[in-house]
């Protein structure tokens, strides 16, 4: 816990509430995901695939806008960096008009792997900035959900 985060006197009402384990707020014990942060509360994202697909972006939102820990930023490297490497090998392969690229579908091959090498060369930028933007922090700050 931080002095930065909004501290919220115990209600006696939220006894009994679960908690959530990223920003503490009580929630509805029915409740899938945090009201306040989004974070899911139960295993319902393992089961229902609309959830799941939920949780995974809020996993990589929070990695994204908050990568408070240097192994975050070196993992979303090592997922990214071959993707964006081979997407900028056959784009080249295409542009260098290398006989062993595979031309069928090209019309549509070409723009999706131009846009997922820029979206993917984009998250990559805005993680690694906001980690090197945000100063050292202490363990106790790792959990700190401020949005
Ligand atoms: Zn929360």
């Amino acid at each position: 816990m931080t002095e930065s985060r909004d501290e919220q006197p115990i209600n006696p009402a939220d006894m009994g509430q679960p908690l959530c384990p990223n920003c503490l707020a009580p929630n509805d014990p029915h409740a899938y995901f945090c009201f306040q942060c989004s974070t899911p509360l139960t295993s319902h994202a393992e089961i229902d695939p609309i959830a799941r697909i939920y949780a995974t972006g809020d996993t990589w939102r929070k990695a994204k806008n908050r990568p408070t820990k240097l192994i975050i930023v070196l993992g979303m490297w090592l997922i990214f960096v071959p993707s964006i490497f081979v997407g900028i090998v056959f784009l080249y392969s295409v542009v260098m008009g290398e006989p062993l690229v595979d031309r069928s579908l090209i019309f549509i091959r070409l723009p999706v792997t131009l846009v997922g090498v820029v979206l993917l060369g984009a998250i990559l930028w805005k993680t690694t900035i906001n980690y090197l933007r945000s100063k050292p922090t202490s363990s106790a700050d790792d959990y700190d959900d401020t949005n």
